[in-house]
């Protein structure tokens, strides 16, 4: 769940009014508290937070001589003569009404809306606000919002427009709103201890919230705005800090010290510095008498899985079973392989446990990790479901961080005592994302590959290539190698259906056109689950010479004897996700390469195909990802935007969140538990903070 949808609270004694459900509200029938639902509205109360999206400036008067058509301006004039209601053929209506100022006249049209020829009265002055339409020479206005003159409301100010959803309009938002904020009383309860409030020179929540829903004017917006960025970034921050501190005070289990030269003279290969210091500074947390939470995070290849094995390793010196959770079933498949040959020579007993297993197979796993029989079990997440009894589980170790919810790892770490929690992630992401998105996990980087890998050559080519490209893939075919071409496709979109059609047409025609004497397959999400993991496997064993595929390959699917990686339209991917796609090729002994169709997305977009030409660093790329398209793209459409941020911006508000952080930080140094009076405020944010975005803190 995110914050997004969340209610929201502001402690105890908050005005009951605002407690009111939605429901209970003039004008607000079934249609309505269901289109408010959608936006996470159910009592008034939550109007308060429910931050407009944009302002339409209506402050820009002019007087009706001046009117330039394209700009939308008020008028205050007087209407000369009784509006005229004409019948149009097609049933329509439309009123024409004469209006005057000082400096000339007008006329102004509403289209269906008969009921103005009775509002508008000859002789009283309105003001009128619209987009001029017609020449510059003979003006005109449609459909403009009026009002009385002497009583402005709508006009005159920066007008909030609030996200919507079917049956919801501007104006009934903006009432809402504003019956919300009378009921909020004078002086709402602060998050922001006074003291920050002073420091930062912030504003106080009564005029944010005020200014942000009805600004007085374009400097009140701004110092609204700033005030309720930075409250949510320190309530973010500050959240993060106290469970950290709470973290360090949970008993975990203490492991005793074990010489990792044992485990190392076993590998079959020499650990990289960065794997070296993953891993003792994974081990040292199994020490200390604190539940390890780390996540660590390398490049596609740099050999995480070792440090994997390693800790596990570690918990079996002393005794204790580790889980090892994989997002598919070749995953799980492919990790139970590594492990057995990383870990056997110790004598380790490693099982897999899915949920394609064979029952009876199932039921002997199942046993023997109950028994304490299996040291490692690697497994989806049919390793949270009910009947998975451990004998000692210390260590749960989660794959592919993003594919999994927080929750469904919680779900894991609840089958054993405050188990060690060891999560690793393929994204390389900036520091600064990483101590939001990741939140209180310690993080560990491998920013090293593994000796004697060459870097997979990448070229970025337009259509002019596109015959020269195909002969490649049968030049490599022909060697005995295999190819991947892959298709963007957003697949929670709307349109999924749409590029499904495409992609599976263009997979058509590479079969019976282009390599009709190749074995070409096709991978895409909508698949049935059976059907993904028969072709996976097909292209895994050789029988299929290309492939492909959506981005579904992109979680760690493991064919060394891939060299080639196609992608076409790679300017509709980030960067950071063509780096991950890119890292399916190069992983065998021979020469690997990845083509990049540049798809006509002009300067910006070859500009970003050459920092992957470039370079093979996945946080250098990530780096110049986020330089380039801002923290709202570098996620791509599949991450639901950042944990709890209704206002602030990572694009923009960047320096807010360190100034932010630090403040957090210190405050939780003087008030760890949040004790203070004045920190009341505070520890109620933070709770509902905890409480609605359970799926990304924890
Ligand atoms: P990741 O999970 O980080 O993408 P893997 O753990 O799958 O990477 O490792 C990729 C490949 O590199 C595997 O075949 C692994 O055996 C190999 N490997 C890992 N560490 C080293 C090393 N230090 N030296 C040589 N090969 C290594
Ligand atoms: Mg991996």
């Amino acid at each position: 769940m995110s914050i997004e949808k969340a209610p929201l609270h502001f402690g105890a004694d908050v005005s009951p009014r605002l407690k009111t459900a939605v429901s209970a509200l003039r004008g607000v029938g079934p249609a309505r508290v269901k289109a408010l639902s959608k936006l996470g509205i159910t009592t008034l109360g939550d109007f308060i937070r429910f931050y407009p999206r944009t302002y339409e400036d209506r402050t820009r008067l002019s007087p009706i001589a001046a009117l330039v058509p394209g700009v939308s301006v008020c008028i205050t004039a007087m209407v000369a003569a009784q509006p005229r209601l004409h019948r149009v053929r097609s049933g329509r209506d439309l009123v024409k009404v004469r209006v005057v100022d000082d400096s000339g006249s007008l006329d102004i049209t509403f289209f269906n809306r008969a009921y103005v020829k009775n509002q508008l009265q000859p002789g009283n002055t309105y003001i009128f606000y619209g987009e001029v339409t017609g020449s510059a020479k003979r003006p005109e206005m449609i459909n403009p919002i009026f009002e009385p003159a002497d009583k402005p409301r709508a006009t005159g100010r920066l007008v909030p427009v609030y996200p919507l959803s079917a049956g919801l309009n501007q104006t009934f938002m903006a009432s809402c709103a504003r019956s919300a904020l009378d009921a909020l009383g004078d002086t709402p309860k602060d998050p922001l201890p006074l003291d920050v409030l002073q420091t930062f020179q912030l504003a106080s929540l009564r005029f944010a919230l005020e200014n942000i829903h009805f600004p007085t004017s374009a400097e009140a917006l701004d110092i609204a705005r700033r005030r309720l960025v930075f409250e949510e970034l320190f309530i973010f921050s500050s959240a993060l800090a106290y469970l950290r501190r709470g973290r360090k005070k949970a008993e975990g289990r203490a492991l005793g010290e074990h010489n990792l030269e044992e485990f190392f003279s076993k590998l079959p290969f020499t650990l990289t510095n960065a794997q070296k210091r993953a891993i003792s500074e994974a081990t040292e947390d199994m020490r200390r008498g604190v539940p390890m939470s780390r996540l660590v995070q390398g490049d596609v290849g740099s050999g995480k899985t070792v440090v994997a094995a390693a800790c596990c390793w570690y918990a079996w010196k002393s005794g204790c079973q580790s889980a090892f959770m994989a997002p598919t079933e070749i995953l799980a498949a492919q990790h139970e392989k590594t492990l057995w040959h990383l870990l056997e020579p110790h004598g380790m007993r490693v099982a897999l446990l899915t949920g394609s297993l064979p029952a009876k197979r199932k039921r002997t796993v199942l046993e023997q990790l109950q028994l304490g029989e299996v040291d490692v079990v690697v497994g989806t997440h049919a390793l949270i479901s009910e009947g998975v009894n451990f004998f000692d589980l210390s260590l749960v170790i989660t794959d592919e961080q993003h594919r999994f919810g927080v929750g469904q790892r919680s779900a894991l770490s609840r089958k054993g005592e405050h188990p060690h929690v060891l999560v690793m992630s393929a994204t390389p992401i900036p520091r600064t994302l990483a101590l939001i998105l990741y939140g209180d996990l310690d993080i560990s980087v491998i920013d090293e590959l593994p000796p004697g890998r060459t870097p997979v050559e990448t070229y970025a080519v337009d259509e002019r290539m596109r015959e020269r490209i195909y002969n490649f893939v049968r030049r490599l075919v022909s060697e005995g190698r295999q190819v991947y071409i892959v298709c963007p496709m957003v697949e929670e979109s709307n349109t999924a259906d749409l590029d499904l059609k495409s992609v599976k047409e263009y997979a058509e025609q590479l079969k019976n056109n282009v390599f009709p004497d190749l074995a070409v397959g096709l991978v895409h999400g909508k698949l049935r689950p059976g059907e993904k993991e028969a072709v996976m496997s097909a292209f895994a064993s050789g029988e299929l010479n290309i492939l492909v595929a959506t981005t579904v390959i992109e979680v760690g699917v493991d064919v060394p004897n891939a060299t080639l990686m196609i992608i076409e339209n790679a300017d509709r991917f980030g960067l950071s996700q063509l780096h991950q796609l890119r890292g399916r090729v190069g992983r065998g002994q021979h020469q690997s390469y990845c083509v990049l169709f540049e798809g006509g997305g002009g300067e910006v977009a070859r500009q970003r195909m050459k920092i992957l030409t470039e370079t093979n660093d996945g946080f250098k790329i990530a780096e110049e990802d986020l330089r380039l398209r801002g923290p709202g793209d570098f996620f791509g459409a599949r991450q639901h935007g950042l944990p709890g941020l209704r206002i602030a911006s990572l694009a923009t508000d960047m320096s807010s969140l360190s100034l932010a952080q630090r403040a957090a930080h210190e405050l939780i140094e003087r008030d760890p538990m949040l004790s203070s009076p004045e920190h009341a405020g505070l520890r109620d944010a933070i709770e509902n903070l905890m409480h609605t975005t359970a799926d990304t803190l924890n």
